[in-house]
This record gives C-alpha cells, structure tokens and sequence, in this order.
C-alpha cells in the first residue's frame, strides 16, 4: 500500500516519542512492501509560536487531505497562562471535530512482565487485561446545552446530556465492529434506571445488536462498571459508552496497565481516516532528555495499521515485538523495577525495531 501520514509532532517529548514511531513504521513498510509518506505538520504550542494560533488552517486541511494522522502530544508550561481558546490543548479538541471523529478507541492491556506494576491483587489480573473502551466523542453532556441562572437557592448551574439515535446506532455499529475483531464479546454501559438519554441509548444498542448476532452483548449500568472493572478485569473485552462515562471508565482502566507511557489511543469517523495519539501529554518535565517512554506511541501506530488501513498481520508484528522486549527486561525509567535494564527513549525504539 502507498498511504499518506501527516504527523504532529507537538511541544515536549512528542517529537522525541514520534520519531521512534516512523522508525517502527518505516521498518514495517521495508519488510511488508509498504510505502508511508509523511507530512510534518505544526499545531500546539509551536504553532502559536510560528503562527500565532494553536491549529493553524493549513494544518487542517493536510490532515484533511491524508489517509491518516498522527498526533504525538501538545502543550507545555510556556502556554499555561494563555486563555482558553488560544490554549495549545485546542488543537486536539479542533483536529478532532474537524475530522468528524466520533469514536474514541481506548484499550488497556497489561503486559505479563509488567503484572508487578498494576495496582490491583495478582489473583485479579492472573488471566491477564485486555480491555478496549469505545467512548463516544462528540455528543453528550461535555458539547450539550449549558448554562447558568438565579434560582431560590442562589445560583445554579447546567450541562445537558442529549443524544440522538443516528449518534448511539453510529457509536455502537464502531464497537461491534471492532469486538468482530476480538473476542465478539461487547458491554454496553449506561444508567437507563435513572437517565433518559440512557434508556434511548440502550434500546438503540439492542436494535443495532440484531445486526451482529455473533457478538455476545450484556449491559452494566455506569457505577456497577467501575466496580465489575476492579473485581473481574479479566472478562471484559470491548466496551461501549457515552461520552462522559467513556471519560471516566478508560482512565480506570488504563490504571491497570503500569505507566500512562504504555496507553495509545484512535480516534475514528465515518471512513477510514483516523487520528492517533499516546494517551499522555507532553510531560515537560521529561523533555530532550531521551527518557520518555515511546511504546505507547509505537502502539498507536499499530493501531493505525489495523483501524485505519487493515493491516492486522503488520500491526501485530509491531505489539509482539513490544511484548519481547518486555519479556526481556528492558524497560525506560518510568516502567523500571528491580533487576531489569534501563535503557533510553531511543534505544526502546532501537529494540522494538530490530525484533520485527
Ligand atoms: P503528561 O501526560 O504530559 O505527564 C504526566 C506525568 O507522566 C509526568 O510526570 C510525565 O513525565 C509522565 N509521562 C508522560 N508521558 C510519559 C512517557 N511517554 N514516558 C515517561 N513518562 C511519561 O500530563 P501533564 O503533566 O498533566 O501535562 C503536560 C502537558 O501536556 C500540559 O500542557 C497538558 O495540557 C498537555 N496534555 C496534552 C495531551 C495531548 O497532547 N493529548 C494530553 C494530556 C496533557
């Protein structure tokens, strides 16, 4: 395949993070016949730098014009004291809704070599984590009306959470679509014994469920999720959620992974243009330094590979070549526990490379 990346290389460790990447990728095109193209694109920090805004038009529109785009990360101590709109975060939010990207795919998995960094009992985790949280993107209570007004007990406030059954049937089609790749297992979260929105949401989900007879599909209201996640990691497969509850579950989730170094993430619209991203920030604090973990970068690219250009056989050939070195102790400084060898951001790299 001939396919055309445009990278965001951003403020911090993300330049340092994305290099690895195309490194992994190139390697990934040498051995399987592929040719990635790259445009380097500026939108964070640096671009109020160079541009004086944070998503520059031209940005927009080569993110547009490719079959994918890579985000490493944005932000930094610089542009803290900047207002809202002109903060360096709003690249994200902007690339995001300019690609009409409604699917955010976050999954948590622990690697066996790393079970001593997961906070939860060995016996909870012995059959290992593999979860997949869909959060839906763009609707929901965080872009819902809002507002605020005088009331008797004094000032109130209100967001509103709304949606509508294209937005639950579109959510939901992306979820079973991507448990048909796994283990065909989905679980829809929600609060319909309370909430309205979720008592259209559920009966959207098991309208759009008779299209995948195949998949198995049960449903935990939202509090119970957060403790069926810490009770019995091990079942869960692929879940489906709003917005807001998809916010909260995958950030419980990624906790039983070790390091926020370890999570990618995709986000996906309606065709096969996606975003990528690592789940951290720019971690300032690490910058230039060559210690910043890069694998959760590295992951993000596979899972460009599998969402947006079908290569599952390349995509898993990236996350088995993690998942040696792991076994064999290397591990970058926030990973690192007693016995097992330190070794830099480019050096990870090196690695992973070298074992595909
Ligand atoms: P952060 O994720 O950048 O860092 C949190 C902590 O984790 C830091 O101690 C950092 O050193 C560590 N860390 C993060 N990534 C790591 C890696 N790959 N390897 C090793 N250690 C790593 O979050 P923060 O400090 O709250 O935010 C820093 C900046 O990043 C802020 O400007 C914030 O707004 C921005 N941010 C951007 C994104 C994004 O681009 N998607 C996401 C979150 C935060």
């Amino acid at each position: 395949m001939n396919l055309n990346i445009a990278l965001v290389p951003g403020d911090g460790i993300g330049p340092e993070v994305l290099d690895q990447n195309v490194l992994v990728l190139n390697k990934i095109g040498e051995k399987f016949g592929h040719s990635f193209k790259y445009t380097e694109v500026d939108a964070g920090g640096i671009a109020i730098d160079k541009w004086g805004e944070p998503l520059p038009k031209k940005t927009i529109d080569i993110c547009k014009a490719s079959d994918s785009v890579f985000l490493a990360a944005v932000g930094g101590w610089k542009w803290d004291t900047l207002p809202g709109d002109m903060r360096p975060e709003r690249a994200l939010l902007g690339l995001r809704g300019e690609l009409g990207l409604y699917a955010n795919l976050r999954p948590a998995t622990l690697h066996k070599s790393l079970a001593d960094a997961c906070p939860l009992k060995p016996e909870l985790v012995k059959d290992g984590v593999d979860i997949m949280v869909v959060r839906e993107l763009t609707g929901g209570m965080y872009f819902g009306e809002k507002g605020r007004k005088q009331t008797d007990m004094g000032e109130a406030a209100w967001d509103t959470e709304m949606y509508s059954v294209e937005e639950v049937k579109r959510i939901a089609r992306s979820a079973f679509d991507i448990a048909m790749k796994r283990k065909k297992k989905l679980t829809n979260v929600d609060k319909q014994n309370v909430l309205e929105s979720s008592r259209l949401w559920r009966s959207v989900v098991l309208e759009v469920a008779k299209e995948y007879p195949e998949v198995e599909l049960d449903h935990l209201y939202v509090d119970n999720a957060s403790m069926q996640l810490i009770m019995r990691p091990s079942t869960f497969d692929v879940i489906v959620t709003s917005n807001i509850f998809g916010d909260i579950l995958s950030d419980e989730a990624s906790q039983m992974t070790g390091s926020i170094g370890m999570l990618p993430s995709a986000s996906l619209g309606k065709g096969s243009l996606g975003m990528y991203e690592p789940v951290h920030g720019s971690a300032p604090d690490i910058a230039g330094k060559d210690i910043a973990n890069p694998i959760a970068t590295i992951l993000s690219g596979a899972m460009m590979l599998k969402y947006s250009f079908g290569l599952a056989e390349e995509a898993n050939a990236i996350e088995n070549s993690v998942t040696k070195v792991l076994d064999e102790g290397y591990r970058t400084a926030d990973i690192m526990s007693e016995g097992m060898k330190k070794v830099g951001t480019k050096e990870m790299g090196r690695l992973i490379i070298d074992r595909i």
